[in-house]
């Protein structure tokens, strides 16, 4: 079959959740996957159904009594068995055609299409995202899918290389082999959906471990790519902690690459173990390792105060600030510090917290009790490294009831030393710090271990140049926010200790999932 002609790539349109229709749809798909709460899902091993009775229990962070889905956690010698299995399913996945694996993933991304409202309100009920952060999510999904299918067909075809003559010449990209592939929690469809996409359209086999947070959403999205036609063998669905089975996937000698978006200390952990060759292994494994964040804003001395509150309130808070990409650190000129930690500080107490499937609620729980306890504990230190302005607290209100909820917390007057502005904290707690002129500002900015994402609002062009030469982050945003990349058009990936800059959703990525192969025929 030849492969699908695909149109150009647009990003996939959001929801307007304005409309009433639309309202009304969303609140149907919300009770039809609360319907299914509580449903019991097997580990699927290259095809085989597994139930190892060790439960898991998925739960809703707004209302944590409820049980989202029950899923069964593996053992190390499944984990062990499911990268042989993966082995074994290589060979005939990785010839078959890319125009048949491109075919297949647009087949994904169309089946998502179809149940992107359910894919919403599972990300609503299992990772406690608002109604647009969910539909943000699941676009996303939809963009990897479109995006990197695309990217598979320019690669499948000839690379341009010089021909000696007397010869021709060629280069090739073919699949690694076995790859493990490791999502978090916080885009538990998009970025899971993204990596395992990248990994299986280039050809090679994946073994995908959710994150122990979103078991459910993977477990959806793993029916997707076999409605889609993926076979059964060439990916394995392994739940369970990554502690206890994470370390066997990396070691084993036969996985060719890891895949990983999550923490600096996992990251550089996975690193580590990778790098050791293991008895029996043949290559040197590729890590590719997304790592934590701790983003900065600069408000400039001349910005739009206005502009610029709106652009760190939606970076700090928005999904009650659990992006890698989140603004965690507000650094702004002397000349208009007073102004905007008053306008700040008047917003955020305004803003609704509550259940994540109210839309009324501009922000919705945590993640889970651990994370709001270890937030908690940050403003307890924020509260005496500065000065607490706004929030930080736990609302009591209508509907807290067993949800994992915290006020937007803004701790001013924060010191370069203190440790919330050193550490990432992946919740909704801000860190003001004054700087002295836009050098200054800049040298706060730069002062991180990590360097993902990072803002300027200012209308100085030349203050704005020397951003964009000397703001060391991996994406870099002008007089708007500093989440919110979108697919082809902010290739996502951070510095040092952020990751290895693997540009997710750019043309560089799906590289990193092959090998390039010449072939010179002497001809004449
Ligand atoms: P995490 O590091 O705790 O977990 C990430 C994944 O690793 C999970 O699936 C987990 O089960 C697994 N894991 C845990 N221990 C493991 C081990 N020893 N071996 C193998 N796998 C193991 O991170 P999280 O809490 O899920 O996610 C939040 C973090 O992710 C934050 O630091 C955030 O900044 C980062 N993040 C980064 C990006 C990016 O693109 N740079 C994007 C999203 C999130």
């Amino acid at each position: 079959m030849a492969a699908p002609t695909l149109p150009e790539f647009r990003n996939e349109p959001f929801i307007d959740f304005s409309q009433p229709a639309n309202r009304q749809a969303m609140e149907e798909a919300l009770r039809k996957v609360r319907s299914e709460f509580g449903r019991e899902y097997q580990l699927r091993i290259a095809g085989e159904w597994i139930a190892t009775g060790d439960k898991l229990v998925s739960v809703n962070p707004s209302s944590a009594r409820e049980v989202v889905g029950v899923h069964h956690r593996a053992t190390p010698e499944l984990a062990s068995r499911a990268v042989e299995r993966a082995w074994a399913a290589f060979p005939e996945w990785s010839r078959t055609p890319a125009e048949d694996r491109i075919r297949m993933l647009a087949e994904a991304a169309r089946i998502l299409r179809a149940r992107k409202l359910e894919f919403d309100a599972w990300l609503v009920y299992e990772a406690g995202k608002t109604w647009p952060e969910a539909e943000a999510d699941v676009s996303e999904a939809i963009d990897f899918c479109e995006y990197y299918a695309r990217e598979m067909a320019r690669l499948a075809g000839p690379q341009k290389v010089c021909q000696l003559p007397g010869e021709h010449d060629e280069m090739i990209y073919i699949p690694l082999g076995v790859g493990v592939v490791i999502p978090p929690w916080n885009f538990p469809l998009a970025i899971l959906a993204g990596m395992t996409a990248a990994a299986l359209v280039t050809g090679n086999t994946a073994i995908v471990k959710p994150s122990s947070e979103t078991p459910t959403i993977a477990a959806k999205f793993a029916e997707v790519l076999l409605e889609a036609g993926f076979p059964e063998s060439c990916f394995t669905l392994l739940t369970g902690s990554g502690a206890l089975v994470g370390d066997v996937l990396v070691e084993h000698p036969k996985t060719r690459f890891i895949a990983f978006t999550g923490s600096r200390d996992v990251g550089l952990r996975i690193n580590e173990l990778a790098a050791k060759r293991q008895p029996g292994q043949i290559w040197i494994k590729r890590v590719v390792a997304e790592m934590g964040g701790k983003d900065a804003i600069i408000v400039d001395g001349d910005a739009d105060v206005d502009q610029a509150v709106d652009g760190v309130l939606a970076s700090a808070y928005g999904y009650q600030g659990q992006k890698c990409s989140a603004c965690s650190r507000a650094i702004v000129d002397a000349k208009v510090y007073g102004q905007f930690l008053e306008k700040m500080a008047a917003k955020a107490k305004a803003m609704t917290v509550g259940p994540a499937d109210d839309p009324g609620n501009y922000m919705g729980p945590v993640i889970s009790e651990g994370a709001r306890r270890t937030i908690l504990e940050y403003i307890e230190t924020g509260k005496k490294e500065g000065r607490l302005v706004a929030g930080g607290g736990a609302p009591s209100g209508p509907g807290a009831g067993s949800g994992y909820f915290i006020q937007p917390a803004i701790i001013a007057d924060v010191e370069p030393t203190a440790r919330i502005f050193r550490e990432e904290i992946f919740g909704p707690v801000l860190a003001v710090t004054k700087a002295r002129n836009f050098e200054h500002a800049l040298e706060l900015a730069n002062d991180s271990e990590y360097g993902l994402t990072g803002a300027v609002f200012s209308n100085d062009p030349e203050h704005l140049r020397q951003a964009r030469e000397r703001f060391h982050v991996g994406n870099l945003y002008f007089n708007r926010k500093c989440t919110g990349a979108m697919v082809g058009v902010h290739p996502f990936g951070g510095f040092n200790m952020s990751g290895t800059d693997s540009k997710a959703g750019g043309p560089d990525y799906l590289l990193l999932f092959l090998q390039a192969k010449s072939v010179a025929t002497k001809v004449g």
